[in-house]
């Protein structure tokens, strides 16, 4: 069962074929089985999953009309809450937080008859590039244990890659989910900003945070993209924009579609990655698509840019975290201006606290005209630029991360780890929609993945386009020998 995407599954279920309490037995068999290795889950909820099973059961058995999602399993990132179940966004100072209301994505994913398993591991906060900087513990690879998974979504990336649940949601601020789909070799998407609503995720750069999906093919993600990608009251940077049905946009071939590549942004790439990315070219090309060059040389910015803005909204957003309320609170305190230091000094790790540091000076009086402000300045470069570039083509390629999945813990310096993210920040600074697919394997066997970009609310025509890539090589998307171990 473990090989069915998630449309073949819920083929099987509405069929009859299968219950959804088999299914959810067996997921729960395989996550208890193979997660001891992985490190992919933080909660799971097997009497609140079964129990919503039996119903859908029922509710099939009755001949009530079935949602979407129906009998599909699912994994959510611990920052995204679901009502009365704990959110601790892998922090101690939420260690206890139990969510009040159901994120938006939760309900939409309920109301289609998923069937939520449990909530997956992610960097304290959503900050960090390997799933190693969550308070509780690591997450590994599926494609070799002793590497990342990516982060700060790694805990959805192995959860998906290791064949643990076809579905998981992430977040993505500045490449949180396309880099660790492309470390673990599946493939992730992240909206244009505003088309899945971010009500109910624990925000951390609010202007750049979008809740994004994996799966293992796109035509998965076209349906789980369909549900979620729609308007919500409750979160006001919502777009309102019509539902699409993406599985209807899905294309055969790149004819006709022009593809920019901004080589000028692309010279420091390695040997493997370079021909790696070459391959994914030609394969284009053989699809018919029209390679355009094109000049992004802006881009060189766009580190620096988000690293201020993404600081500097994560220590005004994570100002609330007090001690007062929401989440622990030290109890040894003598006053209140102790509460908040002691609360906060032993609640946040050390990432945590850099970027609090970080973005209160980068916003402090007399630098913020140097820093944050001049920060929105190069957004707004950033963004004519991507603009003027998507008049001369459709969409814009490039490597989703500058390398493959790397050793866990051989990355100590911050600002190397920060690098990790030089090829996805650009498109949370602009807004623009863009996913990470499989493209094939390094020497080591480690999964790369190509990262294609499109215009502002054209997801549909994206998620088209990595459809007609991932036909055109089927073997990129293999199944991790870990996974393959029988249940
Ligand atoms: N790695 C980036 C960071 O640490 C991105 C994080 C994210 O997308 N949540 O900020």
């Amino acid at each position: 069962m473990y090989e069915k995407t998630a449309l073949q599954l819920k083929d099987l279920f509405v069929s009859g074929e299968i219950s959804a309490v088999e299914i959810v037995n067996y997921f729960f068999k395989r996550i208890n089985k193979l997660d001891r290795k992985l490190g992919a889950f933080l909660q799971l909820y097997p009497e609140r999953t079964l129990s919503k099973a039996k119903e859908l059961d029922e509710k099939r058995k009755k001949g009530v009309k079935l949602g979407a999602l129906a009998g599909i399993p699912i994994a959510l990132k611990d920052n995204i809450h679901i009502k009365g179940e704990l959110t601790t966004c892998a922090s101690k100072i939420l260690s206890n937080y139990q969510a009040l209301f159901d994120a938006t994505s939760t309900k939409l994913l309920e109301e289609e008859d998923a069937l939520i398993l449990g909530k997956t591991n992610l960097d304290e906060f959503a900050m960090g590039g390997a799933t190693e900087y969550s308070a509780f513990l690591k997450t590994h690879n599926p494609w070799k244990l002793s590497c990342t998974p990516g982060g700060s979504s790694g805990g959805s990336a192995a959860c998906v890659s290791a064949r643990l649940a076809p579905f998981s949601l992430g977040s993505d601020t500045g490449g949180s989910v396309r880099q660790p789909a492309s470390y673990c070799g599946i493939v992730g998407y992240k909206p244009t900003y505003g088309r899945i609503s971010r009500y109910g995720l624990v925000a951390f750069g609010s202007s750049l945070d979008q809740i994004g999906t994996f799966s293992y093919n796109t035509k998965d993600m076209a349906l789980i993209a369909s549900v979620l990608g729609q308007h919500c009251i409750h979160d006001a940077t919502s777009l309102n924009v019509p539902k699409i049905n993406i599985l209807e946009h899905l294309k055969k071939n790149l004819e006709g579609v022009r593809v920019g590549i901004p080589y000028d942004f692309l010279t420091d790439l390695s040997d493997e990655m370079k021909q790696s990315f070459d391959e994914s070219v030609q394969v284009i090309k053989d699809l018919g698509g029209e390679i355009v060059e094109v000049n992004l040389s802006v881009l060189k910015y766009a580190m620096a840019t988000y690293y201020i803005i993404a600081t500097a909204e994560a220590s005004t957003n994570l100002a609330r975290f007090d001690g007062v309320r929401y989440g622990n609170r030290d109890l040894h305190a003598k006053n209140l201006d102790e509460l908040y230091d002691l609360t906060r000094e032993n609640g946040f790790g050390t990432e945590v606290k850099r970027r609090i540091v970080l973005g209160t000076y980068v916003l402090s009086s007399g630098y913020s005209g140097s820093y944050y402000k001049k920060a929105l300045g190069a957004r707004g470069k950033i963004l004519d630029a991507f603009n003027d570039t998507l008049k001369s083509c459709d969409l814009v390629i490039m490597p989703t991360a500058p390398t493959p999945a790397f050793e866990t813990g051989s990355i100590q310096d911050p600002l190397s780890m920060y690098l990790m993210d030089l090829y996805t920040v650009h498109a949370n600074l602009t807004g623009l929609p863009a996913l990470s697919i499989p493209a094939g394997f390094a020497k080591n066997g480690n999964p790369i993945g190509l990262q294609m970009i499109a215009k502002h609310t054209q997801d549909h025509f994206l998620i088209g386009c990595a459809h007609a890539f991932e036909q055109a090589r089927p073997e990129n998307i293999q199944v991790p020998p870990f996974a393959k171990e029988a249940v």
